[in-house]
């Protein structure tokens, strides 16, 4: 089975519609897929109505920021996005907390003379979960910058003079109320956590006896060396390892060659 578990959508900070990753999705000839929007749920309804209407498998998916010494994402799989449950009765909290991190970016860029309104990315963008992209995005429109990669690199990433750190959740704790809704929690992205190897040996042990589940060993960017690293982990702590491509459009990042593991389509769910 091919699949891509790991999509944004503009729901938070991707550029594509539903329908065009399921578009994209369908002509790779991607078997199952997965909207994994940062701390919103907001697009997951119809994203899986309209997966069911194009004859494709998709299963319930979000990001779920958290920070323990560096930024640290944890997807979460199969909550339902509509009950009543932990993951949910938080994302409330969680995007008050991300709202007020980004008006203390904007006020930040402020001083440094670039003027970005918090009206101003509402009006351009149709989020339900406002992120450093946006900001980056609109520091381009408005010729601040020359690249969103640019805005990263001299502003908006860690020891930068715009970075806010963003922790609400530490990641044992997305890990805990993934678990408590029934879901099923995945290490995202470990090589682009800032940690080095030893130190995230040390996490994914941690988030091991916390209840973590899987691990996103098989990424765009990396290596063989890496997916085995990965996958060395999980053996050890008895984790599934999952692909996904973590595209934010329907161009970049895309890998058609996911096969996903025997282990991870009977965890998830994927048959
Ligand atoms: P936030 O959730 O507000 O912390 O924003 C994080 C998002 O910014 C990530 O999910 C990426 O989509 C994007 N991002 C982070 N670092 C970079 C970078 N160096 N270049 C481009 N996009 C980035
Ligand atoms: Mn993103
Ligand atoms: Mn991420
Ligand atoms: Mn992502």
């Amino acid at each position: 089975m091919l699949s891509d578990l790991h999509l944004h959508s503009f729901n938070s900070d991707g550029e594509a519609t539903y329908s065009e990753l399921i578009q994209r999705a369908k002509a790779l000839g991607l078997d199952a897929v997965s909207l994994t929007d940062h701390d919103t749920f907001g697009g997951v309804r119809d994203f899986l109505d309209e997966c069911q209407k194009q004859n494709l498998k998709a299963i319930s998916g979000i990001e779920i920021s958290a920070f323990k010494d560096a930024e640290i994402h944890i997807l979460g799989y199969n909550i339902d996005p509509e009950a009543d449950n932990p993951v949910n009765r938080e994302l409330g909290n969680l995007a008050r907390a991300r709202v007020k991190r980004i008006k203390m970016i904007l006020d930040k860029l402020k001083k440094l003379n670039i003027l970005i309104s918090y009206d101003e990315i509402l009006q351009y963008y149709k989020t339900r979960s406002v992120s450093r992209t946006h900001i980056a995005n609109l520091m381009v429109l408005k010729g601040y910058v020359k690249t969103k990669a640019e805005a990263f690199e001299l502003y908006l990433s860690p020891n930068r003079p715009a970075f806010v750190d963003f922790y609400y959740f530490a990641p044992q704790e997305a890990v805990d109320i993934i678990n408590q809704s029934g879901g099923v929690p995945v290490l995202a992205h470990p090589f682009r956590i800032n940690l080095d190897k030893t130190d995230l040996k040390d996490l994914v042990k941690r988030l091991a006896d916390a209840g973590l589940k899987g691990i996103e060993s098989y990424y765009p960017t990396h290596s063989n060396d890496t997916i085995n690293f990965c996958k060395k982990l999980a053996e050890k702590y008895n984790l599934i390892n999952t692909n996904g491509s973590d595209t934010h459009n329907i161009y970049d990042n895309l890998i058609t060659n996911f096969e996903t593991e025997q282990k991870t389509i009977e965890v998830l769910g994927l048959r």
